[in-house]
């Protein structure tokens, strides 16, 4: 592969590709006001609520809550990885991708994929003439065709294997070194990494090795040995099993997640060739987003163990956000002891297979779990539970999915759906269920954030807006919810204007402080009495934010003079002055 692709040209290809032209090549589009409709390809639905909107350069569901530029679309639909989805909408538009490092076809990362195919052609060979490797692989029930599939070998033993065959010149050692084979001690001398054992070649969506993984014979340590983070090889993206997975079945019904590549391997064994394994690593959101491009269920399996429980609570919360409706996520607990690989090898694929269609939804796991521990028949247990299942809920994007847990979780408390929604969108401060409620100020952090939230879309629907827009005096120094986000947005906005909402919202959409609520703001419509004044809009709803931030302060301030404690003499000078500065705020927007 070629270096990385410069944000910019990515940039330019999203803004310069006609969405609604490459969508309808692949779905069925009708044009709706200045929107388009469609039945929504990521889930079955009959009435439309799939839209396109061409001006902000964006897609979403309102079914399901998918949603994204173009690129976000190709990835899905077309279910590639994103360099390639690059690459595709690059050729739409008839355009090379740049890489980094300038146009050149070849790059500093080539040697190194050579390199490890290489290196895996060697340990083939070194397998078939090793006796003692042959006779493990047949001791752990491994077939030949499966081995040959996977591209099993075998590393000798020995502190120079590779280093043989690669290390002679300058740049060899180099690339054995930029690629983890051969590490190097204190004493400046090289050896080799993987010694006498099995090689399992990890390889990447394109079919490239780009790391192996390492398995002892005997009762050697450690067990299971992992190539380094390199420049080809990333841990929190990268499953062993997925290409091979995806060669024998393109159209994967589901995939199962499973801890170790002998797991993967013996279940292919066995002719269950849906299975791939982290890589030593917890899952990520990287590995779920590939996961969830591939097929669109997944089965995570876990042993029975405490470990293997803890794993489990946290796949399911990395999944959470990633759920949609038409997508699922199931958990399967094997007995303590047990793994997949002694499963189907102790008791064949029948019995796995039936465990597997034992394995709880993810929802039945999610209310279990919350529910353990929960004295459900008093009413502090019931709130217990709703708190419980407050942050889990909202982690999943609003749609079909998310209503239907809600329901769910209704039923057992034994609430509207509604009245739980309601319950679960308060803070429990505000909710008279939890607490009594506080008092507060005159002015409510609500309204402050309707500001904030409606500066927000101003920016999202009309960048151009924050062009030549001078923040108000004191603006830079506010701290509420949002704002950080806001001021990010204007910044972005002000260097390119012309930049499309999509976009937009995409950059900022793991903006910690609510990037992800943006893919909402962008669906909902922003009515303006002149469609020119946009900044006019924008330049007041700031000033009014400022003004609310400091009616607030007056507020504050007025209270604690009338306390005991009284004001400091800074807060005694900010006190004399806000007055003025409010006066000239409101002189200034009328
Ligand atoms: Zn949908």
């Amino acid at each position: 592969m070629a270096g990385r692709i410069p944000q910019d040209f990515i940039n330019d290809l999203i803004d310069r590709s006609d969405i609604v032209e490459i969508l309808q090549t692949r779905i069925q589009l009708k044009k709706a006001g200045r929107e388009y409709k469609a039945c929504c390809p990521f889930h079955g639905e009959k009435t439309p609520s799939f839209t396109v909107s061409p001006e902000k350069g964006f897609y979403h569901c309102f079914g399901c809550g998918a949603h994204g530029t173009v690129i976000g679309f190709l990835m899905e639909h077309d279910r590639l990885e994103f360099v390639e989805a690059v690459e595709e909408l690059a050729s739409i538009n008839g355009v090379d991708v740049v890489h980094e490092a300038g146009n050149k076809p070849t790059t500093p990362a080539a040697p190194l994929y050579e390199l490890l195919d290489q290196a895996a052609q060697l340990f083939r060979e070194e397998l078939r003439s090793s006796d003692k490797a042959i006779t493990y692989l047949k001791q752990r029930h491994l077939d030949g065709e499966t081995a040959g599939r996977f591209r099993i070998g075998y590393a000798p033993g020995g502190w120079n294997y590779l280093l043989k065959h690669f290390g002679g010149s300058e740049t060899g050692q180099e690339h054995l070194l930029k690629t983890g084979m051969i590490l190097r001690n204190e004493e400046g001398r090289v050896y080799d990494r993987f010694r006498d054992r099995i090689m399992f070649p990890i390889r990447d969506s394109r079919g490239r090795v780009v790391g192996f993984g390492g398995r002892v014979l005997d009762h050697g340590e450690p067990k299971y040995l992992n190539s380094p983070e390199t420049p080809v090889f990333h841990k929190g993206r990268e499953l062993y099993g997925l290409y091979e997975a995806r060669r024998a079945n393109r159209k994967l019904k589901h995939l199962l997640v499973v801890e170790g590549y002998m797991d993967v391997v013996a279940l292919a064994c066995h002719g269950i060739n849906n299975a791939v394994a982290t890589l030593g690593t917890a899952t990520t959101t990287d590995h779920l987003q590939r996961l969830f491009r591939a097929t669109n269920e997944i089965i995570f399996c876990f042993d029975g163990d405490r470990a293997g429980r803890d794993a489990a609570w946290r796949a399911l919360q990395i999944t959470l956000p990633e759920l949609r409706e038409g997508r699922q996520a199931r958990f399967l607990f094997l007995a303590d002891g047990q793994d997949p690989d002694s499963v189907v090898s102790e008791q064949g694929a029948e019995a796995f297979n039936q465990q597997l269609a034992q394995s709880l939804p993810l929802s039945d796991y999610l209310l279990q779990q919350l529910k353990s521990g929960i004295d459900l028949s008093s009413v502090d247990g019931l709130a217990r539970l709703a708190e419980l299942a407050r942050p889990m809920v909202n982690l999943i994007p609003e749609g079909v999915y998310r209503e239907l847990l809600l329901g769910r979780l209704a039923d057992e408390i034994g609430l509207s759906t509604q009245r739980l929604a309601t319950l679960l969108d308060n803070p429990p401060a505000a909710n008279p269920t939890y607490a009594a409620p506080r008092s507060k100020p005159k002015n409510t952090t609500n309204q402050r954030s309707s500001h904030i939230r409606h500066a927000i879309k101003l920016v999202l629907h009309h960048p151009a807006a924050a062009k030549d827009l001078a923040l108000p005096e004191g603006f830079e120094a506010l701290t509420n919810p949002g704002i950080s986000l806001l001021k990010e947005l204007l910044t972005a906005a002000a260097k390119t204007p012309k930049m499309k909402p999509g976009r937009l919202a995409e950059n900022f959409a793991e903006h910690q402080d609510g990037g992800r609520a943006l893919q909402t703001l962008l669906t909902q419509e922003v009515h303006l009495d002149n469609e020119s004044n946009w900044d006019i809009e924008l330049r007041d709803t700031l000033n009014a934010i400022l003004r609310e931030a400091l009616e607030y302060r007056h507020n504050e301030l007025i209270a604690q003079a009338d306390s005991p404690d009284g004001l400091s003499d800074t807060e005694k000078t900010e006190f004399r002055e806000l007055p003025q500065q409010l006066a000239r705020l409101r002189h200034g927007i009328s």
